[in-house]
């Protein structure tokens, strides 16, 4: 009775508590709206003081970044592989090579694209190849990358052109692909197929926000309307694709975001950010484009349970490699975010501070309702102990989990998870140690399996086996 009168009392304060932070959100987010929309007004008014690049200033710009280019470009396997390909289909090879590589450029540095790259293109060099591949395939390949929404829109995006018959050529069809958007579908069509029209990534940005002193934010609808129009009449009509990769390249080396290297820049005599820097101290080139402060990450909790089930009953089996084992792993569903990817079991948390019971109440529902495994029932809990906390950071998420090691023995051996398996509900498999080392994993679910070894290895040193000596024999006289 009393706990009972305690716990409802808890339960009015939650109330209360939840209310009363609904009410401040609400508010915050009237005046975070309010200030994003007077932001938008400045922005539209100073994207309308931007002049259009004249006939001549075009010119010169082209020249230069050409010129440029042909000198110092890098050498990448995306540049060249498609080069030197003289078979028919020989445009639509370049444009599967742009695709695969910008897709994979997004949001990754060169040098770890490139063995990417290769690797994808050595299993498959052809947009055919791709096209036969199956997601699961995929998903390893990208293991690593991230945002592998990409790598699915790819895989669906080439089934959908061999079903069409033939590769779009122009921005126009290329967006009507799946997963190609405004960027990718300029970059396929100019350098693949010579159409005449911009792109536009973070680097055209810098480098024509600096050209011109743009001093608006970058991230308004205005403005980014406002630097394709500009990057439009920047394109070299006889060399479009060439073009497009000049000015990239320019923002990837020369044009860099904190350190340009404005006294060897082709360009230099053009950009008007280089000339104010020089006329003024408090003006750096730097200063463009303007900093914008990043949209709030929505802050995420998740139990995380690695479960392990094993043949035998005390804790020395994790010390023996000989003896069977197995790791259960979940796939998560196909729509949102890490869609179709395996993790271990995880459930969302409602708020932060949980703890340890609460957390592993919510755990033991969850493999009970999914898995038929009632914990310490139909199966002996050998060990199970919290490792530790881990924050993985998404592009808009932080998700802060909270891991444990569950390591049982079922009743029954490794089949009785088969045998209750509801294929409508969930996906999962059960996979040895070395088939996880060789996963494609997501490299959130990689760091959890290694603190997880990092436990096994440090209890090992801790309390190892012992191993009981052989009597010596007694050498007879
Ligand atoms: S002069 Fe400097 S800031 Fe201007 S485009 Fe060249 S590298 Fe960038």
């Amino acid at each position: 009775m009393e706990g009972g009168g305690r716990r409802k009392g808890q339960d009015r304060k939650v109330k209360r508590l939840r209310s009363s932070n609904r009410g401040a959100k609400k508010q915050q987010q009237e005046e975070e709206e309010k200030g994003e929309a007077q932001e938008a007004t400045a922005a539209a008014a100073a994207v309308k003081d931007v002049e259009d690049f004249t006939m001549e200033e075009s010119q010169r710009i082209r020249g230069s970044l050409l010129r440029w280019y042909d000198e110092n470009h890098r050498v990448l396997p995306w540049r060249t592989a498609s080069r030197s390909d003289h078979r028919k289909n020989n445009d639509e090879a370049r444009a599967y090579a742009v695709w695969v590589s910008e897709v994979m450029l997004q949001q990754t540095r060169v040098p770890t694209v490139v063995a990417y790259y290769n690797r994808w293109m050595a299993k498959w060099p052809t947009l055919h190849h791709l096209a036969a591949a199956s997601q699961e395939e995929v998903n390893e390949m990208w293991a690593g990358l991230g945002y592998y929404r990409r790598a699915r829109f790819l895989l669906e995006g080439a089934k959908s052109i061999v079903q069409e018959g033939e590769f779009p050529r122009t921005v126009a069809a290329l967006r009507g692909v799946k997963g190609i958007g405004d960027y990718t579908a300029g970059a396929i069509a100019s350098i693949a197929f010579n159409e005449v029209v911009p792109v536009v990534d973070g680097n055209v940005v810098r480098v024509i926000s600096r050209l011109k002193a743009i001093s608006a934010n970058p991230k308004e609808a205005a403005t980014v309307k406002s630097f394709w129009k500009l990057a439009g009449q920047l394109v070299d009509p006889s060399r479009p694709g060439d073009f497009n990769q000049a000015i990239m390249e320019l923002g990837a080396t020369l044009c860099s975001t904190t350190n340009p290297a404005c006294s060897t820049c082709p360009i230099s005599d053009q950009c008007r950010a280089f000339l104010l820097s020089r006329n003024s101290e408090t003006v750096r080139v730097t200063d463009y484009p303007t900093k914008v402060a990043k949209a709030k990450q929505r802050h995420d909790f998740a139990a995380v349970c690695v479960v392990q089930i094993v043949e035998g009953s005390d804790r020395e089996v994790l010390k023996d490699s000989n003896k069977k084992h197995a790791f259960l792993l979940v796939k998560r569903p196909e729509e949102g975010l890490l869609a179709g990817l395996w993790e271990f079991p995880s459930v969302l948390l409602d708020e932060e501070r949980m703890d340890m019971g609460t957390r592993r109440k919510a755990m033991d529902k969850y493999l009970k309702k999914l898995f038929n495994v009632d914990v310490g029932r139909n199966c002996n809990v050998i060990l199970r102990e919290d490792i530790g906390e881990y924050v993985h950071v998404f592009s808009h998420i932080r998700l802060r989990m909270y891991i444990e090691l569950l390591v049982l023995s079922m009743k029954g051996g490794l089949n009785l998870l088969g045998d209750d398996e509801d294929h409508s509900k969930i996906s999962w498999k059960c996979v040895d140690g070395s088939s996880i080392d060789s996963m494609g994993l997501t490299s959130g679910v990689r760091k959890v399996y290694k603190m997880i070894q990092n436990f096994k290895q440090k209890q090992m040193s801790e309390h190892p086996i012992r191993v009981p000596r052989k009597k010596a024999k007694r050498s007879i006289s």
